[in-house]
Formats: C-alpha cells, sequence, structure tokens
C-alpha cells in the first residue's frame, strides 16, 4: 500500500507483475518488429502532422491529392488533408478488385447455421446495385441515411453504399428501442432507413422493422422512405408508397456506379455514443482522416495480413463495429468474418465452433464476452481446433488481469499476443495498444500509444503525472487524423465535453488511467467513476480485478455510496463461477473475499458491501451499467431508461428484491 496522494491524483492500488513477450516466431513473422516500431515513432515525434501526412499518402488512393495535412486555424475543430478529395468505398474495394477481385471479403453465419459469403467482386458489385438504388430514392450527398439492422453482410453493403455516394450513414444498433431509433433519426435529420423485416438472437426474432414503424409511428418526421431487407421471412406491415423491399430496389439496378469524389472532411458517418443519459451524442466522422485511421491501426495492432480471416466480433452498430468490421479491414483487402446470433448458441462453444469452422486466424472481442465464456469453463474451447487462430483482442472495457489470463492460457495456448486495445468512438480507431511483435504485454495494460498518439495522463491543473503509478486524467496532446471532428448539430458540446476541461489544449477522453514505471498505460476506469474513500481517490477498475482475482468470482462491479465516516463506501456486486452463494455461505464468502481485496490492495479498498448476483446489467454493448449499479447502492429510485438493458430483469435482483 503507497502513501497517501494529493488529492490532485487518483490513486493506482493495483499491482500486476506478470510480463509476456511475444514468441519469436511471431516476431520473425509480424510487420512490425521493435526497430520498425521505433522507426514510426521516431518519425512521429520529429514531425507529427508530416508523418501523418506521408502515411495518407502512401495507405490511401486520392482522387485530387492533398496540399495541406492539417489545418489548425479553427482549433479545436482540425481538419485533415482538408482540400484532397477521395471515396471511402474506392478505398474499400474498387482498389482490391484487379489483385483480389476472386477473393473472399466477407463469410458470414447465421444463429441457424446459414452461411453465405461474398468476394471483392461481388461485394463490389452488390454496393453499387445499392448505391444506385438509394440514388434512385433522391438519396444525395450530404443526405442522412439511418441503418437499423442485423449482422448480416447487407448491413456492411448498406454502409459502404452510402459512403460511395457520399451519404451520411448513421448505424442505430439494432437491439435499440423504437424509442432510442426516433431520437437518433430525429437528431441526425435523416430522409431514409435502411432496416430488415427481423434478425435473429437467442432463438428468438428481434423485430426490426416493427420498431421502425413504431418510431416513425412516434416522430421521425423527416423520413422519406423505408428499404427493408427480408432477413427472417416473418410477415411484417408494409406500408405502401413509404417501404420498399430491398430485393426489389436491388432488381432494377446497375451493378456499376460511379462514386461520388468527396472532400477528405466530408462527413462519411455519425455514430452515437452507446451509454450516456440525456441527449444523445452524435459523433461526427470524416472521410480521409477516419479510414487512415482504421487502416492503419489494423496493419499496426492486428498485423493484418493477406491470408488472415479477421473476425471482430463487435456489431455494426458500435465503433468497433464501424472500423474493424465495415472499413479498417476492407480497406486492407482483408477477409472478415460476420456472425449473426448470441454467442451461447446451441451452447458456449459457439465462438470457439465459428473460429475452427471459419478457421479465423485474429479475433477480436469484448472484456464481458470473455468473462461470460471464462464463467463457463474451459470445456467448451477444448473441444475446437483453435490452432489457426495467431492474435488475440480485447476492447471495451479494461480487461482484468485474470480475464486476461485464462484468454492467454485457454485460448491463447500461453503463445498468441493479446492486443489490449484502448480507444472509443470518439477516437475513431485504436489509441493505446501493444503493437504485437514488438511490445511485451501485461495482464490488463493498455501498454503504449500507437505512433503518432501523443497520450499522457495529467492531474486536475493539467501537468502530467510523472510519478510512477498515480493516477490523473487520460489526454491526448495533439490531434490525430481519425478524431471525432464535432458533436453533430452542437459544436459547442463538443467543445464543452471533450476540450474545455484544459483551455482547449488537449482532448480529454474522460477516463481515468496511470503509467507504470515502464512508460505502460493501464485505464483506471471512467473520471465519473472514480471513488473517494478517506480522501483516497480509487478507480473501480482496480478494485473489481482484484475481486476477479478470487478463485470463486467470475465477474464484479464496484461502485460508492455516501459514508458518514470515510465519505465514500465501496459496494460490490458480484458474480460467482457456478451456482449464486446464499444464506450461510454467502455470509462466509464475502467475509473471504473483504480479506482477499485488504491483501491484495490494502485495507482501503475493502468493499463494505457485497452483494452476490447472477448477472450484472450491462449495456447492449456488453458494458457494465455502473451508473445504475450507484443508483441501487444508494438505496435511490431507478431514473434510468433500463429498456436499453441486456437483461432487464437483473435489475430487482440486485436491488436485493428477488
Ligand atoms: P458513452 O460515452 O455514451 O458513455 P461509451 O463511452 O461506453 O459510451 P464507447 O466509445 O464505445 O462508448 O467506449 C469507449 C470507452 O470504453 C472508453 O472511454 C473506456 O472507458 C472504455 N474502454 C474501451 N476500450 C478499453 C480498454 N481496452 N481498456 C479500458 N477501457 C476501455
Ligand atoms: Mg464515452
Amino acid at each position: 500500500m503507497s502513501s497517501a496522494k494529493s488529492h490532485e491524483t487518483i490513486q493506482s492500488v493495483l499491482s500486476e507483475n506478470r510480463v509476456f513477450d511475444p514468441t519469436a516466431d511471431f516476431v520473425a513473422r509480424a510487420r512490425l518488429d521493435a526497430a520498425k516500431l521505433d522507426a514510426l515513432h521516431a518519425a512521429a515525434a520529429k514531425d507529427p502532422v508530416g508523418f501523418w501526412a506521408d502515411l495518407a499518402k502512401k495507405e490511401l488512393a486520392w482522387q485530387t491529392p492533398f496540399t495541406e495535412a492539417l489545418d489548425e486555424s479553427n482549433a479545436p475543430n482540425y481538419r485533415w488533408f482538408a482540400d484532397g478529395k477521395t471515396n471511402v468505398s474506392v478505398n474499400c474495394l474498387d482498389r482490391h478488385l484487379a489483385t483480389r477481385g476472386d477473393k473472399i471479403a466477407i463469410r458470414f453465419e447465421g444463429e441457424k447455421g446459414d452461411t453465405r459469403h461474398y468476394t471483392y467482386k461481388q461485394l463490389y458489385a452488390e454496393v453499387c446495385k445499392l448505391a444506385n438504388g438509394l440514388k434512385s430514392l433522391g438519396i444525395r450527398a450530404g443526405d442522412r441515411v439511418v441503418i437499423y439492422m442485423p449482422m448480416v453482410p447487407e448491413a456492411v453493403i448498406a454502409m459502404q453504399a452510402c459512403a460511395r455516394i457520399g451519404a451520411v450513414h448513421s448505424v442505430v444498433f439494432g437491439g435499440f428501442s423504437a424509442t432510442s431509433l426516433k431520437d437518433r433519426i430525429e437528431d441526425a435529420g435523416a430522409r431514409l432507413v435502411i432496416t430488415a423485416d427481423g434478425g435473429h438472437r437467442g432463438g428468438n426474432i428481434v423485430e426490426l422493422k416493427k420498431a421502425v414503424d413504431d418510431a416513425l409511428a412516434a416522430g421521425a418526421k423527416t423520413i422519406e422512405k423505408v428499404v427493408m431487407l427480408k432477413r427472417t421471412g416473418h410477415e411484417v406491415p408494409f406500408i405502401e408508397g413509404r417501404d420498399l423491399w430491398w430485393h426489389e430496389l436491388m432488381a432494377q439496378q446497375a451493378d456499376r456506379c460511379d462514386p461520388a469524389w468527396v472532400e477528405a472532411e466530408h462527413p462519411l458517418f455519425l455514430l452515437y455514443t452507446s451509454g450516456s443519459t440525456g441527449k444523445p451524442k452524435g459523433i461526427q466522422h470524416s472521410s480521409a482522416g477516419y479510414l487512415l485511421g482504421a487502416t492503419l491501426t489494423c496493419q499496426w495492432v492486428f498485423d493484418l495480413r493477406d491470408d488472415d480471416v479477421f473476425w471482430c466480433t463487435a456489431d455494426v452498430g458500435w465503433i468497433t463495429g464501424h472500423s474493424y468490421v465495415a472499413y479498417g479491414p476492407l480497406s486492407n483487402g482483408a477477409t472478415i468474418l460476420m456472425y449473426e446470433g448470441a454467442p451461447t448458441v446451441p451452447d458456449a462453444g459457439r465462438f470457439w465452433k465459428l473460429c475452427q469452422d471459419h478457421g479465423v486466424t485474429i479475433f477480436y472481442t469484448a472484456p464481458t464476452a470473455i468473462r461470460a465464456l471464462m464463467k463457463l469453463g474451459d470445456s467448451f474451447p477444448a473441444q475446437y481446433d483453435l490452432s489457426k487462430l495467431r492474435l488475440l483482442g480485447s476492447v471495451g472495457e479494461p480487461i482484468n488481469p485474470e480475464a486476461w489470463m485464462w484468454y492467454h492460457r485457454v485460448i491463447g495456448k500461453e503463445k498468441l499476443p493479446i492486443v489490449d486495445t484502448w480507444w472509443q468512438t470518439e477516437t475513431g480507431s485504436i489509441m493505446i495498444a501493444p503493437v504485437p511483435g514488438a511490445v511485451p504485454t501485461k495482464p490488463g495494460s493498455c501498454t503504449k500509444p500507437l505512433p503518432g498518439i501523443f497520450a499522457d495522463v495529467v492531474d486536475e491543473s493539467g501537468e502530467p503525472v510523472k510519478e510512477a503509478n498515480a493516477g490523473g486524467y487520460l489526454v491526448i496532446r495533439k490531434p490525430w487524423p481519425s478524431m471525432l471532428r464535432t458533436i453533430w448539430g452542437d459544436n459547442e458540446r463538443y467543445i464543452k465535453t471533450y476540450w474545455a476541461q484544459f483551455g482547449n489544449k488537449y482532448y480529454v477522453a474522460g477516463d481515468s488511467a496511470h503509467r507504470d514505471a515502464d512508460g505502460y498505460f493501464w485505464i483506471m476506469g471512467r473520471v465519473d467513476d472514480v471513488l473517494n474513500v478517506s480522501g483516497h481517490r480509487l478507480g473501480t477498475m482496480e478494485v473489481e480485478s482484484a475481486l476477479v482475482a478470487h478463485p470463486r468470482v467470475a465477474e464484479a462491479a464496484v461502485v460508492g455510496r455516501p459514508h458518514e465516516v470515510k465519505g465514500e463506501a465501496v459496494f460490490a456486486f458480484v458474480i460467482c463461477k457456478g451456482a449464486r452463494p446464499t444464506g450461510a455461505e454467502a455470509e462466509q464468502l464475502a467475509k473471504e473475499l473483504r480479506d482477499h481485496v485488504a491483501k491484495q490492495i490494502g485495507a482501503i479498498a475493502k468493499p463494505d458491501d457485497i452483494r452476490f448476483a447472477d448477472n450484472l446489467p450491462k449495456t447492449r454493448s456488453g458494458k457494465i451499467m455502473r451508473r445504475l449499479l450507484r443508483s441501487i447502492a444508494r438505496g435511490e429510485a431507478i431514473t434510468q431508461d433500463t429498456s436499453t438493458l441486456e437483461n432487464p430483469a437483473i435489475v430487482d435482483q440486485l436491488a436485493g428484491k428477488a
């Protein structure tokens, strides 16, 4: 236990000393070894803007080359490559046709086991047909199109078709309610919705078209047409004059479509962030800068090569599904896998069976999925041949060291690199992550910033926190090409949310972090979630990781509740491996866990309350909804909208009512 720090920093209590070097085999074949990575860092340090300009020329296809790389005249509304013209779909499709036309771009499997695939030529033809279809409906460059679809190849086709004609897409996750959909349509002022009759998940039909009808009945008056893919084939209402079937629209279209050459800064998409209360934030991304980030990080972090099969399990409704399903891999001419369905159908081996059957080489998922699969034991992965896998990734939340170790041991067979990637909807692409052939990993650390990303940890006055393991605010000191450009329709909120805290000088991520003596970054949680226990400011994630390190614990969420003496008390919600303990067993285990936390990180972090449950409240993107848990811990009425939870029924149990 270290001594108390000044109130201006956030205290780190986690100590993790395990280090894993990449294997010699991996390094020998890697795109970047330590020397090449050092050279990139050196180039970026010497001339940050020139570094990106060179990469933008090399990695992207331009119709009109840019002459100025970065325009800072209106900072923090930065503009990159602004007088250049390009088209994102040309970069993702056309430029591969001559060399990789017959290569598979998308492999697809549905929950029931139905499979399809698209070669680059086929994908190109479908995208062109839909692009022509959209034009025939009067959609023009700059118009907003909402995409509300299941996780099928047509979702990517829809995104690429919008990009081809310069329409701005806004993908709304198919699990969101009609009300959330309506709010997002209205905020974006969209003219068109692309949807499906329904989707498949967990053996059920997700009623997508019904949600669209409800959203449009309740408002969303800017919508003129609804294009509907037939996916489930169940009966849905069809409103003449407004609704069109995807296949009927496509049937009439030519399979060539000249791209719209747009300015580099032309908005490619809006994406509303996942967890916020209040008015949704429409994060606006650019065309060229965004694509550059998505393209390069596939090479740097995923070591993506021509013979890979890349499976990012994220839905296209999240930023991860934008950058690492729809854009980054295709820009690199890679083969991706898409899966529509739950990870546990027909059983908890489904992900591993998919990896085996499709020859997946790179697997990228979220800690929530890793912890859920870990809870179900080692026997499921053991049933499948995972020998093609060569790289594993994680994103979305801090990964607890013990979950990392399980991933390493059971899925990675103790030899695959794990890339823990820190980034956000706002950053567009991965910011802090190991380059797998060059950077040794430590369980629970996202390691070091990528070349050209000037990440830092600062205290409340904006000064860098130099002391090892002392926490502070995670900031980015210089603009980068894939950064968000603004919040749609609310630039003031953009400046206030991300820049104002330190006088518009740095991008403020809203996460707390610390660096260890090797300069490795450790994300400690959201700034809003920091606990203040007897004057010590603690990140939630570290206490959670200490709990998960106990052999009985699968998952934990920690929040604060007011305490007369300490200011805040630590309240832990705990999910056990196996059955939920009750009665005397629960009391005994709670005591054991308190002692365990005290031993692991010190008495200061010892939970005052421990409540066992079968599950935690998760957002639809799988993150623990701590705000809701905070209300429960404080005994407050729950005012949050629980309809957007993955598992709303769990709330009563967490509140101690069931
Ligand atoms: P909202 O901003 O609406 O609350 P959100 O922040 O959950 O939604 P995302 O942009 O998808 O939406 O998530 C980014 C956040 O996820 C980061 O700010 C961080 O808190 C967390 N995160 C993502 N990847 C990692 C990681 N590898 N390690 C730690 N935290 C991560
Ligand atoms: Mg966020």
